[in-house]
């Protein structure tokens, strides 16, 4: 069973996991100290092979390994290149981003990955934990039985859920709070 716990996520390679010819992560995510956009191929990634500053590549690089990287029980076909998608377990909400390949925008849709996704919704759920789906900075979250979009999410916003209690169980709405006033 993948571990969802931030805590057993440490910034080293799992054995045996290594990128190869995935270079995803320098495409679906921004870089504030290159302006680098999120969905666009860094400047200097060599799409395939890997990075061509690799040596003076930024701190924000570094330190960056993905679920699939850290996580060794995670199957193959959940390797961001093949799958399209990125997962991490963000460190200070715990909740588990996807963060889909603008190229294939629904690929997060497709089998056994929504399955999958969903039943680490009612998993995570317990915990006032949420399946967050982003394509470039607009939100989705995916629940058991539904999807929210939440719309395009700035730097510093906070989604706040609301728990509502029903006879079939316990259902959810969202509120986003803007870290700046629009
Ligand atoms: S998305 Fe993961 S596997 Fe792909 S290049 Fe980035 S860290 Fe490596
Ligand atoms: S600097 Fe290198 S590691 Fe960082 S996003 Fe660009 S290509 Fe990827």
């Amino acid at each position: 069973m993948t571990e969802l716990d931030p805590a057993a996520h440490v910034n080293i390679a799992a054995p045996g996991r290594e990128c190869g010819s995935c270079t995803l992560c320098c495409k679906v995510y921004d870089v504030p100290s290159l302006e680098k956009p999120a969905g666009r191929w860094c400047s200097h990634c060599l799409p395939g092979r890997g990075c061509g500053i690799h040596e003076t590549r930024p701190t924000h690089c570094r330190s960056f390994f993905c679920m699939w990287m850290t996580d060794g029980a995670m199957p193959p076909e959940w390797k961001p290149d093949r799958c399209k998608f990125v997962l991490t377990v963000d460190g200070v909400t715990r909740f588990l981003n996807v963060q889909v390949d603008p190229g294939s925008p629904n690929a997060w849709r497709a089998e056994p990955f929504q399955t999958q996704l969903r039943q680490w919704a009612a998993m995570l759920m317990q915990e006032q934990r949420f399946v967050v789906v982003f394509l470039n900075k607009s939100a989705t979250i995916v629940l058991p039985d539904k999807d929210v979009a939440l719309g395009v999410l700035g730097d510093g916003d906070r989604v706040v859920p609301y728990r509502q209690l029903t006879p079939r169980g316990p259902t959810y709405s969202f509120d986003v709070i803007r870290a700046r006033a629009s």
